[in-house]
């Protein structure tokens, strides 16, 4: 048997807004092409070895539909919904068996099972060899649920069915030590694609593979991981032992929000550990929503405070900024920026709330019959796909574009952190 997984092309924000396309320096942080997470590695390494496997991804190369695989797999999120149902009809008009799996098949799975043979909903890593199994037994069911397995026993991933592949512009390879999440902030699909429970990777498996990565520039994929209660502290604090460790030193990239312990010693632990940049998302913590809401200046200069505190230890600070919000109005736009002028800061995103399925933000505009489309492709966080509350539509639209804009204007990116460079 030959499995195809297939990676299908999306929307990336330049290519949304080509307005922003001619500021080349805007393209290298919010256009750069990365390998897809690791969901598919993961797979191919519980892949029986007498099954052969590859991998098309659409975004850096196109899909040969003259394909001798039996079985297309297709793992995809929201941006990537209509592509994905595309390549399954001209798969399946090939006669071939085509399968999906991934954070928009899990969260809409009714959806995809119009298009796919099999849903696999959550996570396919104890159901996978199920999932073969039924092909080869000429038994495959429409939905597997995979519930959600104990990290202890994930395998090393296959980073290696993206060799050979060129067009990827980032190699800060993802590891991913965690899933789940205890809170349930307005536009995050973690608690629900991957439940409320923290869960972790143990310290010496995430270490093993890290050392078969042959680089020590990594990306711990997982936005709880920074989180200050004592179960997320005390991981991170214990895998950040073990990364001191590594020879040559290594470089880690973390995410996360502002809600994230100031302590020196942590802070300090976190570097020696390592950790060279935070990438920050605003717009959902308890900090930004009221840093970010008008009259809330003494929280702007709390959160300048945990900004400076996280400098101050020497980690680079990647911001992300969320406009659209309710506790928001057209205040925020330059609020933005003022904060990212005031916190020195080198390298920023700006981002539209988007409702995505399942998540609190989605249950409640759908409520107050506040969704305008559900053009899935527009779901990538560089359009208005919702009614926002305190400006029109096009007024969030302008205000992100001018985010961008005066952000980038005369500004060149950090080239002192190569991790970002292409
Ligand atoms: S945004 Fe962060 S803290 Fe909030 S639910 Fe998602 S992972 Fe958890």
């Amino acid at each position: 048997m030959k499995i195809r997984f297939i990676y299908p092309r999306f929307e990336k924000l330049v290519e949304s807004r080509a307005e922003l396309a001619s500021l080349a320096e805007i393209k290298g942080v919010g256009n750069f092409r990365m390998p897809p997470a690791l969901g598919i590695p993961i797979l191919a390494a519980l892949t029986p070895e007498d099954i052969k496997i590859e991998l098309f991804d659409e975004n850096i190369e196109p899909i040969n539909y003259n394909e001798d695989a039996d079985v297309i797999a297709v793992s995809f999120f929201t941006p990537q919904a209509e592509y994905a149902y595309s390549v399954a009809k001209k798969f399946k008009a090939k006669g071939k068996t085509v399968i999906a799996g991934g954070m928009h098949p899990t969260v809409i799975p009714e959806e995809a099972a119009e298009y796919f043979d099999s849903v696999c909903i959550g996570e396919a890593e104890e159901i996978w060899l199920t999932i073969l199994s039924d092909i080869k037994n000429k038994m495959l069911k429409k939905y597997y649920y995979g519930g959600y397995p104990d990290l202890s026993t994930l395998p090393i991933p296959r980073r290696n069915i993206f060799k050979n592949k060129s067009g990827y512009e980032w190699d800060g390879t993802l590891v991913q030590v965690s899933r789940g999440c205890a809170n349930n902030c307005e536009g995050c699909i973690i608690p629900v694609e991957s439940g409320k429970e923290y869960r972790f990777r143990s310290v010496q498996n995430v270490i093993k593979d890290i050392e078969t990565i042959g680089s020590m520039d990594f990306f711990f994929t997982d936005d709880p991981l920074v989180l200050p209660n004592q179960q997320c502290k005390k991981y991170l604090l214990q895998l950040l032992e073990e990364t001191k460790k590594l020879q040559p030193k290594p470089r880690i990239f973390l995410s996360g929000s502002l809600n994230i312990s100031i302590e020196k010693e942590y802070l300090n632990n976190l570097y020696e550990g390592g950790v060279v940049c935070l990438y920050i998302v605003f717009g959902c913590d308890p900090f930004s929503i009221n840093a970010f809401r008008p009259g809330g200046h003494k929280f702007f200069n709390w959160s300048l405070d945990i900004v400076k505190r996280i400098q101050d230890s020497g980690i680079h600070v990647f911001t992300s900024f969320g406009l659209g919000f309710d506790y928001q109005d057209k205040s925020v736009f330059d609020l933005s920026l003022e904060f990212a002028g005031k916190a020195n800061i080198k390298t920023a995103e700006f981002y539209i709330l988007t409702p995505f399925p399942k998540t609190p933000s989605w249950f409640r505009f759908i409520k107050e019959n506040r969704i305008l489309h559900y053009n899935w492709s527009k779901y990538n966080s560089a359009n208005v796909v919702f009614k926002p509350k305190n400006f029109t539509d096009m007024e969030l639209l302008e205000g992100y574009l001018y985010c961008w804009k005066e952000f980038y204007k005369n500004r060149l990116i950090d080239s002192s952190i190569d991790i970002f460079k292409p």
